[in-house]
C-alpha cells in the first residue's frame, strides 16, 4: 500500500493541528473537509502517519520510529488505503469489505491502526453503508480517516458520526507569501494564479508550474476576441486551448461567463482595457436567460473534462455554441 499523497502540515494549518492533536480526544472517525487545493489531502495524511507513529509527538510523525519507517516505505501492514479504482470511478463495497477485514483485525506493529478513505465523496452508496457498520462499532485502537472535497456527498448519517475539520484557504497575504517562497515569481504571476484559485496556494502552484499562467489567461482573452470574426477558426482555437488543458480553458470560460453575467446585472465594471470592454458590450446585448444556458452547458463540459471524451470536439462544440450565441441575439 502506497501512501496517497505527502504527510505535510502547511504553515496555515498548524492551528488545526494544534487542535486536533493529541488523537485521544478525536473519536474514531475523522472526516477532512474544504475545497481543492489547499492541502487537506497532505494534512489529513500527515493525521494518518502520526496515528501510526510511536511517538505520540506534538509534533506530528517523527520521520525516526519502525512506524514512521514502515509507513513512509509504503509497508505499514496497520495502514490500509482506499482509493477510487480511476480517476472518476466510485469506491465500491469490496474495498470497504477489504477495509472491514482490516480493522478487525489486532494492531500488527503499531499501537493504531489507521483506515486512509481518499476521495471519500466517491464512495458508492453501498460502499458509504458499509462504512456507516463499523463506525456504529468502531473495533478499538482504529482509526478511519475520510477525505473529502465535496462532504455534502456522503449520507449524513455517515457524516454525523465523524469528527469533521473544515480546512479552507489561508488569508491571501499569507498564501501568497507561501506561493512566493516556492519559487522565484514575480507578484503578479502568484496574484493572477491565486485569484484563479479562489485562494487555493496549492491549486496556484500547480498553474504556476505549467508555465506563463497570466500569459495563457491572456490567450484565452484574445482567442474568444478572435471569435467574434466571421471567419473565426473555430478548430484552431480550440485545438491551442486543448493544449493549454481543456479543464483549465472550461474553468476558464465559466468564471469569464459568470463575470459577464454579474456585470449584465449590475452593470459593466470598468477594467480600462479595451478588449474587456468589448466582450463585456457583447454581453450586455445577450439575454440574460441565454447567458445561464450557456453557463449550465459549461458546468456540464467541466464534468466530462478528464473523462473519456474528445476533448478536442467537446472544446469546438462550446465555442460554437458561444458564437451562435451573438447571432441568435434572443433578447
Ligand atoms: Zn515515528
Amino acid at each position: 500500500m502506497n501512501p496517497v499523497s505527502e504527510a505535510l502540515c502547511y504553515p496555515w494549518q498548524s492551528r488545526m493541528w494544534m487542535r486536533l492533536w493529541p488523537p485521544d480526544r478525536l473519536g474514531h472517525a475523522l472526516l477532512f473537509a474544504g475545497p481543492r487545493g489547499i492541502g487537506k489531502r497532505a494534512f489529513a495524511t500527515f493525521t494518518a502517519h502520526a496515528l501510526l507513529c510511536a511517538s505520540g509527538s506534538h509534533d506530528g510523525p517523527c520521520q525516526q520510529c519502525k512506524s514512521c519507517h514502515l509507513t513512509q516505505t509504503g509497508t505499514n501492514p496497520d495502514l490500509f488505503i482506499a482509493t477510487p479504482p480511476e480517476t472518476g470511478k466510485a469506491i465500491g463495497i469490496e474495498q470497504v469489505r477489504s477495509l472491514s477485514e482490516f480493522m478487525a483485525l489486532k494492531p500488527h506493529s503499531c499501537a493504531r491502526k489507521v483506515a486512509f478513505v481518499a476521495d471519500a465523496d466517491a464512495l458508492s452508496l453501498n460502499a458509504a453503508n458499509a462504512l456507516l457498520k463499523i463506525l456504529e462499532e468502531p473495533p478499538p485502537d482504529c482509526y478511519l480517516v475520510l477525505v473529502a472535497d465535496r462532504p455534502q456527498a456522503l449520507p449524513s448519517t455517515l457524516r454525523s458520526r465523524c469528527a469533521r475539520f473544515t480546512l479552507g484557504p489561508p488569508a491571501h497575504r499569507e498564501a501568497l507569501a507561501w506561493l512566493k517562497g516556492q519559487a522565484r515569481l514575480d507578484e503578479h504571476s502568484a496574484e493572477a494564479a491565486l485569484r484563479f484559485s479562489g485562494g487555493a496556494p496549492l491549486r496556484a502552484q500547480a498553474l504556476l508550474a505549467q508555465g506563463d499562467f497570466p500569459g495563457q489567461i491572456n490567450a484565452f482573452e484574445e482567442d474568444l476576441e478572435t471569435l467574434r470574426e466571421e471567419h473565426a477558426d473555430v478548430v484552431a482555437v480550440a485545438a491551442r486551448w486543448k493544449k493549454a488543458g481543456a479543464g483549465l480553458a472550461v474553468e476558464w470560460l465559466q468564471r469569464r461567463i459568470s463575470t459577464l453575467i454579474y456585470e449584465r446585472m449590475i452593470g459593466p465594471q470598468a477594467t480600462g482595457k479595451a478588449r474587456t470592454a468589448r466582450l463585456q458590450e457583447r454581453a450586455q446585448a445577450l439575454d440574460l436567460k441565454t447567458l445561464f444556458r450557456f453557463s449550465d452547458v459549461l458546468s456540464e463540459a467541466a464534468r466530462l473534462v478528464g473523462q473519456p471524451v474528445d476533448e478536442l470536439l467537446l472544446l469546438e462544440d462550446l465555442l460554437v455554441h458561444w458564437i451562435q450565441l451573438g447571432r441568435q441575439r434572443t433578447i
